[in-house]
């Protein structure tokens, strides 16, 4: 950092660095235990006991956009209305990242995205997909709740300017985990992921691709509690059976034969 100041102050040229290379330079330095444990690791080759490791580089990468994503008020109204931000949950190094439109009530309360009715049933999917809900990450294209009418219960959409101005932190978030493959819940996430709106039948079951990251494109769980017809879950599964497929995750005939 302090070469980088002095280049800075003698108006040189500055030289360009990606945000995730910004992040890491900013991470304040290891704990002085910490850099003491390390020579043996290194100079042995072996690895260090679980407890000296340092934490995910992806988990301190992402506390600084949580951090402003905490804070944010550039949708006035939705500042205004929120309980607090709905950053994302999981696991930072995950393989999957699933991506749903926006915080209802239940999750502007808790904080965290998807623990409502079709966050439930999210969690019964991935569980038969053999993970963990810790294991995936799972975040929104809006980090608030989009404000309802007073006493109103429901929900409504992002507005095309609130997901907008929102997606930056999305962009970001993507781009610290790198998943190997991209989950989209229902239209909003398409939308936000593509830039456009077509129709669910069309697009789900197929891979497509965001800045070349596989993106596979499903219906969204609240979809699955509105209709209830087998035949929507079994093409919901054999979505997600594309993604096993996709990260080389052997599959059972258990889950081959889910909904059959
Ligand atoms: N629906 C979403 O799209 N996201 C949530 O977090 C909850 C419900």
């Amino acid at each position: 950092m302090g070469a980088l100041e002095q280049i800075r102050d003698r108006g040189e040229k500055l030289p360009r660095a990606s945000r995730i290379s910004l992040g890491q330079l900013r991470r304040p330095p290891p704990a002085k235990a910490e850099t003491e444990q390390l020579p043996a690791r290194q100079s042995s080759g072996g690895d260090a006991s679980p407890s000296l490791r340092p934490t995910s580089d992806k988990a301190a990468l992402l506390e600084p956009i949580r951090a402003r994503v905490a804070v944010c008020s550039k949708c006035q109204h939705l500042a205004r209305t929120r309980t607090q931000t709905v950053f994302g949950v999981g696991n930072p190094d995950a393989e999957l990242m699933f991506i749903g439109e926006a915080p209802g009530a239940d999750e502007d309360a808790r904080g965290e995205p998807f623990v409502g009715r079709a966050g439930q049933l999210l969690t019964k999917i991935i569980e038969a997909m053999g993970f963990k809900r810790a294991d995936v990450y799972i975040a929104n294209v809006l980090k608030c709740r989009p404000d309802m009418p007073r006493g109103s219960s429901g929900n409504r959409p992002p507005t095309p300017a609130e997901m907008q101005t929102c997606l930056p932190y999305l962009a970001e978030q993507i781009s610290v985990i790198q998943p190997k493959v991209l989950i989209a819940l229902g239209a909003t996430a398409v939308e936000g992921l593509l830039g456009t709106r077509g129709v669910m039948r069309e697009l789900r079951g197929k891979w497509h691709s965001h800045q070349d990251t596989p993106l596979m494109i499903t219906y969204h769980p609240s979809y699955l509690l509105r209709n209830q017809a087998p035949s929507e879950k079994r093409k919901v599964w054999e979505d997600m059976l594309q993604v096993l497929e996709r990260i080389d995750r052997p599959i059972t005939e258990k889950q081959r034969n889910y909904f059959r």
